[in-house]
């Protein structure tokens, strides 16, 4: 490779890899803007960390727009590989200071690749359950962490995508794909509201299995395997809504002990999620 591009935003082209060494860069300026959400919205695009996470959103069919990486990662094999299938896509790959990528991924010890993504969200309409499978609806859940644990508990459980119900916090954040370890790449994300999510319930074919303290019915009681299900949750503050709760077939609480008023999220929705799809999981024995 030559050099054949010295700039004076502290930027050089080498081959089709430029060097970055400047904060003040106006790429690095937009890369790091996209940890605001409406950079992120104006965009269209999102950053995820890791190298292997990066291979598996690439194998996977995602588009990447920017490959970043540290000095140090220069020259080891997988990461030339995963800048040729940058730039055979079309993407620009940044080689950049430990300084600079530390400021983008906003951390001391940042991983040695970063990428920006094309986000993707399926519409509603096109969402039609099929036997065995089940999906998580999320009522304007608001807390990165727990939304992140959920996405990267449902493709655990084998779940096939996760709704965001009015108001949620931006599934694209960098908290939040930090917390799904990569199960955001696996697992489709609707986005809708309330209403929209009511009307589409009547004409799915679905279960509708609503998460409620003052729910009737033991989550273990139900029927899981009758038709595809829908797990409702409800907002960490103030659960769900009444006109969500009257649109469930099944209002389920988790029998509690102790004194805590509630359970997380988060693991109630990792309890339900593995109750709804225990006929459909088996060890693999010889793994
Ligand atoms: N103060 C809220 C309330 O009154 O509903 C607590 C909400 S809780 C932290 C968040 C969500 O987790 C609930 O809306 C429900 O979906 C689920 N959840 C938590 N504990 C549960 C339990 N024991 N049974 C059923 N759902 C539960």
């Amino acid at each position: 490779m030559t050099n054949h591009d010295t700039r004076q935003d502290g930027a050089r082209r080498v081959g089709q890899v430029k060097e970055v060494t400047s904060l003040a860069n106006p790429i690095v300026k937009d890369i790091k803007a996209l940890s605001q959400k409406k950079a992120r919205d104006e965009a269209g695009t999102f950053l995820a960390e890791g190298l292997k996470l990066i291979i598996d959103a690439l194998d996977l069919g995602w588009t990447i727009r920017t490959l970043i990486y540290s000095k140090a990662a220069k020259g080891k094999p997988l990461v030339e590989q995963v800048a040729a299938r940058t730039v055979a896509a079309g993407g620009l790959v940044l080689e950049v200071s430990e300084k600079v990528m530390g400021s983008i991924v906003r951390r001391d010890n940042p991983q040695m690749v970063a990428g920006v993504f094309d986000q993707r969200w399926k519409p509603l309409k096109d969402v039609s359950l099929k036997a065995g499978e089940t999906w998580v609806a999320l009522d304007r859940v608001r807390d990165p962490g727990n939304l992140g644990t959920i996405i990267r508990t449902a493709d655990a459980a084998g779940a096939s995508g996760v709704m965001l119900v009015d108001e949620c916090t931006d599934p694209y954040s960098m908290e939040t794909v930090r917390a799904t370890m990569g199960s955001m790449f696996n697992i489709p994300l609707v986005r809708t509201t309330s209403q929209a999510f009511r009307e589409w319930k009547k004409s799915s074919g679905v279960q509708l299995v609503a998460t409620h303290l003052a729910g009737a019915v033991d989550y273990r009681k139900i029927d899981y395997a009758r038709a595809p299900v829908v797990l409702l949750m409800g907002n960490e503050q103030s659960g769900l809504p009444e006109d969500l709760a009257k649109a469930a077939d099944r209002l389920a609480r988790i029998p509690q002990q102790g004194r805590a008023d509630s359970l997380n999220l988060a693991i109630a929705t990792g309890i339900m999620l593995f109750e709804a799809r225990r006929h459909l999981l088996v060890l693999d024995e010889a793994r």
